[in-house]
């Protein structure tokens, strides 16, 4: 599995190289952002350990200094530094990534905090028509088709909405706070505030994919409802609002996590078609994805205006230099038109987002 692949090579890089600022993935024609090049929904921490030990315990109560070994078996970082993924103490990028930074044993891009006033106060009445805290796999309105974009925004996302702006597609964008290394999507001095703000504005869909990524069945209760509060917090001061739609990481959210949705406000989104594109990523394979969708279309042919709800991923290069006009090539054809959401479900605008209208 290629996602696996880069994971071991990172960590073998890891183990012999404290710093490793950058990698590129090989079909990647630019640098990837951060040293983590494929957060894809497939990918796995090696042992788990970033989520599955979040209430863990150890004995262990010393503080590891750089270069020291740290995890379950190991110990605690000490002031600033994270915990890597193979169990190293350190500061760098390659050490502090979300999501697979090890949460309990240091610190981590995840346990960072947006600024500005928490949302965790602003009402959540379930407004609208489209159920909260369950599952959606589907659309409503005949005809539509809703493509959503999964882990971005990314370096390749700018060059996508470029690809929407040709075929005048809106789509929904399921984003991450602060995942794969690239930094606070609400920090200025990077690329992503602006870019989020020209994404609300070309009429797409926000939505969160949680703050950093984790997998919201294996964390704490309050870890969970942290990942979904601080991303809220950093879309807010971007577009001044909180989204009503969330997709959750790995498509993996249990019985416990669906009550948090609920109570959170929160429309729980998934897809009737999976494009894979993060397991085709490669100008070899990624008519594999293509194929996935014509088989679809076809089969939406049966029942005349089926609707669709497909996922991709705008951090992969083949997705929006290649599939993703393809898509749109192949849902105008059919007679479909490519939609957010929102509006496949018949959803009005208005129900996306909770405005912060609080005073201060
Ligand atoms: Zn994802």
């Amino acid at each position: 599995m290629p996602a696996l692949r880069v994971l071991s090579l990172f960590t073998v890089l890891l183990t012999t190289a404290v710093s490793v600022p950058y990698l590129s993935y090989h079909t990647s024609r630019i640098p990837v952002v951060g040293s983590k090049p494929e957060p894809s929904s497939n990918r796995i921490s090696t042992d788990g350990s970033a989520a599955e030990n979040s209430t863990a315990s150890h004995t262990v109560t010393h503080r590891v200094s750089v270069g020291g070994r740290c995890g379950p078996d190991a110990g605690h970082c000490g002031e600033g530094l994270c915990c890597s993924p193979a169990g190293y103490c350190g500061s760098t990028t390659a050490h502090c990534y979300a999501p697979d930074c090890q949460l309990d044993y240091g610190s981590c891009d995840a346990n960072k905090t947006p600024e500005g006033r928490p949302t965790d106060d602003i009402p959540r009445p379930w407004i609208g028509s489209v159920p909260y805290g369950q599952g959606i796999y589907s659309c409503r309105a005949p005809y539509t088709f809703a493509m959503t974009f999964d882990d971005g925004p990314n370096i390749y996302t700018s060059d996508l909405l470029d690809v929407l702006d040709n075929f005048t597609a809106k789509v929904t964008f399921f984003m991450t706070g602060i995942n794969s290394g690239k930094g606070e999507i609400d920090d200025f001095t990077t690329p992503w505030g602006a870019l989020i703000q020209r994404i609300h504005k070309s009429g797409h869909q926000i939505a969160s994919h949680t703050w950093s990524h984790q997998d919201l069945s294996k964390i704490s209760p309050s870890q969970r409802r942290d990942q979904l509060l601080k991303n809220e917090a950093a879309i807010r001061n971007i577009i001044g609002g909180i989204p009503t739609y969330m997709r959750p990481p790995y498509s993996n959210c249990n019985v416990e996590c669906m009550a948090d949705m609920a109570d959170l406000g929160y429309h729980v989104t998934y897809f009737n078609i999976d494009t894979n594109d993060y397991n085709n990523d490669d100008p070899e394979t990624i008519q594999k994805s293509k194929d996935i969708v014509d088989k679809a279309l076809a089969r939406g042919q049966e029942t005349p205006g089926h609707p669709f709800l497909a996922i991709g991923h705008d951090i992969h290069a083949q997705t929006v230099y290649n599939l993703t006009a393809y898509i749109l090539r192949r849902v105008n054809d059919a007679g479909y038109r490519a939609v957010t959401v929102g509006e496949c479900l018949n959803d009005p605008r208005d129900n996306w987002y909770r405005w912060d209208y609080r005073s201060n």
